[in-house]
């Protein structure tokens, strides 16, 4: 399930991030090209802004106000057991980072897996410019997308914060099933997986696909 349906404000780009091209194509394509590739993959379901449903070249339904919302409209959208979500704005995930954690989530005992990054950074914690302190790293990771997790599970946990009114605070899929006490793996994703934000970003990411093999 791949979430495109935001506006894309801080892009600027006059229009959904997702459809801003990129590398010859749409940025939303490169990630459903990863999908389809993907062997643990049966369906696609993207979910776009409201009346660009017909834009993509999957199954698409219409997102919400919130990216947690938008998922939730695209879990509803999809069969299986397993329910792998991915960000459209991370157009260069692979097949193999896809199968992988779907993989891993097979072979565990655990409700979910995310792609991650052990962060590369010296983290300082600081207040109004001031270093307070230095945040001990070695424990932390940059969650990223793809994130699989067992479908039942994650319906669960959707339900749950969106009855306690918490579904807007989730920034991932993750964390609704850390809310409920559940287990989610770490699957370091390895390769360049960056989130576009910016016009500089899309830069980078173009650069890096147009010169893949
Ligand atoms: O806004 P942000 O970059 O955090 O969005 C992450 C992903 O969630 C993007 O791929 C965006 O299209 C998607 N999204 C969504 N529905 C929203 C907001 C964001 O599907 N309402």
């Amino acid at each position: 399930m791949i979430a495109a349906a935001g506006s894309g404000q801080r892009l600027g780009a006059g229009g959904p991030k997702a459809f801003v091209e990129v590398g010859g194509r749409p940025l939303v394509e490169w990630s459903v090209g990863a999908f389809t590739t993907a062997g643990s993959v049966d369906e696609v379901v993207v979910v776009v802004p409201s009346g660009h449903e017909g834009e993509v070249e999957a199954d698409a339904v219409a997102g919400g106000a919130t990216r947690a919302e938008s998922v939730v409209a695209g879990v509803k959208a999809a069969s299986g057991d397993v329910v792998v979500i991915h960000d459209a704005a991370r157009p260069l995930v692979t097949a193999e980072l896809v199968d992988r954690v779907v993989q891993r989530l097979a072979d565990s005992d655990a409700q979910g897996v995310i792609a991650a990054a052990p962060v590369a950074d010296t983290l300082k914690s600081g207040r109004a410019g001031v270093i307070e302190g230095t945040v001990d790293r070695s424990a932390l990771w940059g969650a990223q997308t793809p994130q699989a997790f067992r479908a039942d599970a994650l319906r669960t946990a959707q339900e749950s914060a969106a009855e306690a009114g918490e579904l807007e605070l989730a920034t991932d899929e993750a964390w609704l099933i850390e809310r409920v006490g559940g287990t989610v793996l770490l699957e370091e994703s390895g390769g360049p997986n960056l989130k576009i934000t910016d016009r500089a970003d899309l830069a980078v990411a173009e650069a890096l696909l147009t010169s893949r093999p």
